[in-house]
């Protein structure tokens, strides 16, 4: 397919999909409620740095949970493969992103780094000696994926911390099970408050693209030419993505799509075609599940379009 035949088709779907108006847009957390219901974009990066975009590519949301997958690569890179497997697995829950039930059972490790649990889990593991190098290390990352300064949406930090009365939970269970170090009540509001702003950091969909592509690229941004992470580490990310990244419909988007996918409640969803390219959709009314419906199907059929499944 050529450049004119990529944009007429993103530009197909995103007409398509527009007049979708199902879901309803994140409302456990107030301010992601207010979210503009009319935004859908669509952003396609390739691995050669061709960029191919549609709609409001340029409105600014948070990462929420896209930011999962990336920050487990962060991980890797600086405590190492066996610390970070034995606090977090690596298997699939087929339950909610906010499961908390998974943590009573056996080993009390959270089952995988792309539900709560795990990624709080992991971000605990993102050292530093205060709460603000910790946070910088985290920024830094997501500048070097996007290759652009990014900033935090305060608002929706805030909005995020006054009700999340279930990943407080979440972060105390992980504390009495001895995964997290964090025992006293500052180090765990310290703790999510990094969680919080990790999720927080403002994306647009071009951002997201080109970190996508960065994962189809064996772990190099294909625009800046800077390594982010090891070929080893990228496979894993991208492994995760692939059986966890869709939570408990992972299966289907497995066998319906067939490529690593990541989605966040704020709208937006990122999948990988390895070797070949980063794409990104957002539109913030969300299913139950917390994924982005536009985003989704128009993912999907871009997908199917073009046979971008690894197995085709
Ligand atoms: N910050 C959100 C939470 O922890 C992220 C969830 C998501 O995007 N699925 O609930």
């Amino acid at each position: 397919m050529n450049s004119n035949d990529i944009n007429k088709l993103l530009n197909h779907l995103h007409q398509k999909h527009l007049a979708c108006s199902e879901g309803s847009t994140a409302n456990y957390i107030p301010e992601l409620a207010k979210a503009n219901k009319d935004h859908f974009a669509l952003s396609v990066v390739t691995v050669d740095g061709q960029t191919f975009e549609v709609g409001n590519f340029e409105q600014p949301f948070t990462l929420q949970s896209i930011s999962k997958p990336f920050v487990y690569g962060l991980a890797l890179e600086l405590r190492g493969k066996e610390k970070i497997l034995s606090k977090v697995g690596v298997e699939p829950t087929g339950e909610a992103f906010n499961s908390i039930i998974e943590l009573e059972k056996s080993s009390h490790r959270p089952y995988n780094p792309m539900i709560n649990s795990g990624a709080i889990a992991i971000c605990s593991l993102i050292d530093g000696k205060n709460i603000d190098t910790r946070l910088s290390k985290v920024l830094s990352l997501f500048e070097r994926l996007s290759g652009k300064p990014l900033k935090i949406d305060e608002q929706v930090f805030l909005s995020e911390k006054s009700t999340a009365h279930r990943n407080r939970a979440i972060t105390h269970l992980l504390a009495n099970f001895d995964i997290i170090e964090e025992k006293s009540e500052r180090s765990i509001e310290e703790l999510l408050d990094l969680y919080f702003k990790q999720c927080s950091i403002l994306v647009d969909t071009r951002n997201l693209a080109q970190m996508a592509a960065t994962l189809a690229n064996g772990g190099v941004q294909p625009l800046t030419s800077e390594r982010i992470y090891s070929t080893d580490f990228n496979r894993d990310i991208l492994s995760l993505m692939f059986t966890c990244g869709m939570y408990d419909t992972a299966g289907d988007w497995a066998y319906s799509v067939g490529v690593p996918a990541k989605s966040g409640v704020s709208g937006g969803l990122i999948a990988v075609v390895p070797g070949k390219m980063g794409i990104a959709a957002y539109s913030p009314l969300i299913d139950h599940h917390g994924h982005s419906i536009r985003a989704e199907r128009a993912i999907k059929e871009f997908a199917k379009t073009l046979s971008l499944s690894i197995f085709s």
